[in-house]
């Protein structure tokens, strides 16, 4: 958990941010800690489900990856397979796909980025059900401060996923042009109106991913 005068922060933030998603028709509820926010999750997905994953720390800190391994769920798991692009294409029609986000902006829009597409076109147009967790760290102004984010988190995301990019030497964005670049498609969804039920959110009162 944060420090206490940070966590006051995420708090506020959360509930607020909450309230604004909740009225542009993203379904989002309001936990405190992470293990809330696992709870709840596993409480939204039925058994017997197909589930696809968007690359998430969110996700992995809230270790729920193995409960679907272990049990009765058909997991798309693209971290235990010999074609993670494969993984990537038969997520797009699972029934549940789980992610993370890289950015929320005050007015309620979500911003993302992705290195090979899977995950923002996922969310876009994947699945029927698209549960997205996020903390509180991620809420930001606007639309130019979220991809401001992105790329100040993209550099970890490079180094945890082993890309040989120049940021990951200089831990900045120096905008390379590599097949290795982990910043090449840019997705923003504006609201949830268009499919009333498809999404859900778990925003958490607190920081978590990166
Ligand atoms: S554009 Fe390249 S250098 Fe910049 S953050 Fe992305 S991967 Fe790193």
């Amino acid at each position: 958990m944060s420090n206490p005068i940070k966590k006051w922060r995420y708090e506020a933030i959360g509930k607020s941010i909450t309230k604004t998603l909740n009225e542009k028709g993203f379904n989002a509820v309001y936990v405190d800690t992470v293990e809330e926010a696992r709870e709840l999750l596993l409480s939204m997905v039925p058994e017997g489900v197909s589930i696809g994953l968007g690359g998430s720390v969110t996700l992995n800190q809230l270790d729920v990856i193995d409960h679907f391994r272990k049990g009765n769920y058909d997991l798309i798991d693209r971290y235990q397979c010999e074609d993670h692009v494969q993984k990537y294409h038969e997520a797009l029609s699972a029934d549940y796909f789980l992610t993370g986000t890289n950015a929320i902006t005050l007015n309620g829009e979500l911003v993302n980025m992705d290195c090979s597409g899977n995950r923002v076109a996922a969310m876009i147009f994947g699945p029927k059900h698209v549960i997205i967790v996020a903390g509180a760290n991620k809420i930001v102004k606007n639309i130019d401060e979220a991809i401001a984010r992105i790329k100040t988190i993209a550099p970890l995301n490079s180094k945890r996923n082993g890309h040989d990019t120049p940021c990951t030497l200089s831990g900045y964005c120096e905008d390379c042009r590599t097949r290795k670049r982990m910043c090449n498609y840019l997705g923003v969804i504006y609201d949830g109106w268009k499919e009333p039920d498809r999404f859900r959110m778990i925003i958490i009162g607190d920081e978590a991913g990166l």
